[in-house]
């Protein structure tokens, strides 16, 4: 509101498409430009043309009736056209257009009945202004409200508000690639002349895309670089308390789960800080390396804890991990959001006196109140859940706390550095052994008796069931509707052996669920998308998804993960509702197709574009505005590397270079990492 023109409500109109401040006004670019540049007489105009012309107003016909077009018909030289109006609004067309004055329009052109006609002309001004229209017009994306016009004009007067500031990219690339200078970039990007010219390929829009790529990775890395590689404590292997682990489990480790338990335990060894992503498909095995890393923790006298996203997989964890720490004669406790008064305090009394050595939680965990005695390792599973933010704060939680990222979102590599920056990646790439794949099958959701009969038949014999509801549009209400009707209907048929679980449910009524449900109390569990990350029930062998269409790949791959844990064969039914349109069938064909974790969320980046993957909600940070990340990957990892060079040599951006990025960290909002320059 600090530009001419921009009133509250006008504000707020731009607050849909994200703009809130006059720098997200220059960084939004335009998706289309018009060629205006030429001017036509009535003689050359062609049908489903544009064309931009002087006329002269000859007559204005109201309409005889309503529901029929108000008409101006105006001429030059060599011919009449017609202009035409729907609904004009109060006197307008009045004003505009005085008989005998001469107007410019400029406008598509349609021929009816022989004669030229221009509906809602794009631009009507005076002669003396044809300099506004003649040119190139850039496009921008516009909702209800808004319109081209009152944006551009919105975005001259914030490029106006702009200066020449430092230079704070790379002097030798900017040379090297022919980029224009930051100002100018700008100044081009809503100056389009041609396709090209706002293509991602365009040397303007390269050259901004570098600049905020530039800002994130710069931010990511002064994290990194005042956070994580400072010295860290010496978490040696306590080999008794690991071949006790290994002796415990029922199983083998595989040869993946090896090799990364080896990456864990050099940066646990080594006087530096861990930062670590483990990314493992689901059921790949990662609870037990955490078991293993935060062993190493307590092993060395400190204590360790797991954070996890959901209730659920809190208890889980607790579940699991448990008996192992009795025989290993390690003492573990729970704290969940359900615990309250006395119960909690005696827990937060536990953690902070050292009188536990291993704390699993949920992002209680992180609240102020949580003191532990010495926190030597933090493991945060299911991280994609998790903003940033509750990540660092965990690790405050100790002195330089060893810490280990774990995802079953198979994030392609160049998402791992635009969300995480400069992670220690790790990868667990095989599945424990004996399992079949699962059999994958879309239905068309009119046969949906057909399938219910089939899982009677199954369930009678002892097969357990996963039930999820579809998706609807955001709201927890409805979903619930979805879920309970649905519930309601299977009752009918299965009677007591169905269950619902859903995120309104109490935590207690939620894990008595679920416990049912491992326990094989219940054979069919109607859920909404509770269940999507980490619950582990072995036996469960058959999962009905329905409305899968509106699912997100990496979500149904998640989903479909909670089945085919053991060496039974496993079904997953995607029921979907026809018609599908081409791109959901091909998503939904690749899902059938393939189990790999990493082929689909490459295969979703490509069908979907990189808007959903990097949505705030996976990264938990600041949405990209200029760079876009199918086109821009190759910047990614230079402005990465630009970014870890810089901080390494100028870590309190001192130097001229490093005062340039520090204008680049605020225009780009990342100058929260301003808080670690502070201390220098
Ligand atoms: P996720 O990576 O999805 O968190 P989990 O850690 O929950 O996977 O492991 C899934 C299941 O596989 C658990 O039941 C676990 O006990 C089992 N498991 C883990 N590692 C192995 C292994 N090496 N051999 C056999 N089973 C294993
Ligand atoms: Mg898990």
């Amino acid at each position: 509101q600090s530009l001419p023109g921009i009133g509250a409500r006008y504000a707020k109109l731009l607050g849909e498409l994200g703009i809130t401040k006059v720098s997200h006004l220059l960084f939004y670019p335009p998706r289309a430009v018009i060629d205006r540049r030429q001017l036509f007489t009535t003689r050359q105009l062609k049908d489903n043309e544009l064309a931009t012309l002087i006329v002269q107003v000859q007559a204005h016909k109201k309409p005889p009736r309503r529901g029929l077009p108000y008409r101006i018909i105006t001429e030059d030289e060599a011919g009449p056209l017609d202009l035409v109006f729907f609904n004009p609004r109060g006197d307008w067309l009045g004003k505009s257009f005085p008989l005998e004055s001469k107007r410019v329009v400029s406008g598509k052109v349609q021929f009816y009945k022989g004669r030229p006609q221009m509906a809602h002309p794009d631009h009507v001004v005076g002669p003396e202004r044809i300099d506004e229209v003649l040119g190139f017009e850039p496009i921008y994306g516009l909702i209800e409200g808004l319109n081209n016009k009152g944006l551009r004009q919105a975005i001259r007067y914030g490029l106006k508000e702009i200066a020449q500031l430092p230079e704070w990219g790379d002097i030798s690339l900017i040379r090297q690639r022919h980029w224009p200078e930051w100002l100018e970039a700008l100044q081009r990007l809503h100056h389009p002349e041609n396709a090209a010219d706002i293509a991602p390929g365009s040397v303007a829009r390269q050259r901004l895309a570098y600049d905020e790529l530039l800002a994130q990775q710069t931010a990511l890395a002064l994290l990194r670089h005042h956070q994580y590689s400072v010295r860290g404590q010496i978490h040696p292997v306590n080999q008794v308390l690991r071949q006790k682990l290994l002796a415990a489990l029922p199983f083998r480790l595989t040869a993946s789960q090896h090799r990364v338990l080896a990456e864990i335990d050099a940066d646990m060894q080594a006087p530096k800080r861990m930062l670590r992503l483990l990314q493992g498909d689901v059921g790949s095995g990662k609870t037990v390396v955490a078991m293993a890393a935060m062993l190493n923790a307590v092993g060395a006298g400190k204590q360790a804890c797991i954070m996890a996203p959901t209730e659920i997989l809190s208890q889980q964890h607790f579940r699991t991990l448990s008996p192992l720490a009795e025989k290993l004669g390690i003492r573990l406790t729970l704290l969940t959001g359900r615990f309250k008064g006395k119960a909690k305090a005696e827990i937060l009394r536990q953690i902070s006196s050292g009188e536990v050595d291993m704390v699993i939680g949920t992002h209680a965990l992180v609240q102020e109140h949580v003191v532990f005695k010495d926190l030597g390792c933090a493991v945060i599973d299911e991280q994609h859940r998790f903003g940033v933010h509750q990540r660092l704060n965990l690790s405050q939680k100790g002195v330089e706390v060893d810490t280990l990222v774990m995802t079953a979102t198979p994030i392609p590599r160049t998402m791992v550095l635009a969300i995480y920056g400069d992670l220690d990646v790790s990868r667990l790439t095989d599945k424990p052994p004996g399992r079949k794949p699962v059999d994958t099958r879309l239905v068309d959701q009119k046969r949906l008796d057909e399938v219910v009969a089939g899982l009677k038949r199954e369930i009678d014999k002892g097969a357990q069931v996963y039930w999820v509801c579809p998706l609807v549009e955001e709201s927890d209400m409805l979903v619930l509707t979805a879920a309970e009707e649905r519930f309601k209907e299977l009752k009918k048929i299965f009677g007591a052996r169905v269950g619902l679980v859903h995120g309104r449910l109490k935590p207690k009524e939620k894990d008595q669920l679920m416990q049912d449900f491992a326990a094989s109390k219940i054979s069919l569990l109607v859920a909404t998308s509770v269940i999507e990350v980490g619950v582990d029930v072995p036996n469960a062998s058959i999962m009905v998804v329905e409305h899968a269409e509106r699912f997100g790949l990496a979500q149904l791959h998640q989903l479909r993960g909670r089945i085919g844990r053991d060496a039974k064969q496993s079904t997953c039914i995607l029921l979907y509702k026809s018609p599908l349109g081409p791109i959901a069938k091909q998503r939904l064909q690749l899902m059938k197709n393939t189990e790999d974790g990493f082929v689909i969320a490459e295969e979703d980046l490509r069908l979907r574009g990189s808007g959903d993957v990097l949505g705030t909600q996976q990264s938990g940070d600041i949405p990209l505005r200029l760079a876009d990340l199918e086109h821009h990957a190759d910047l990614l990892a230079i402005a990465h590397d630009d970014a870890r060079l810089l901080v390494e040599k100028d870590p309190y951006l001192k130097t001229a270079r490093g005062q340039g990025v520090r204008q680049l960290l605020v225009l780009f909002e990342r100058d929260r990492a301003f808080h670690y320059l502070q201390s220098g």
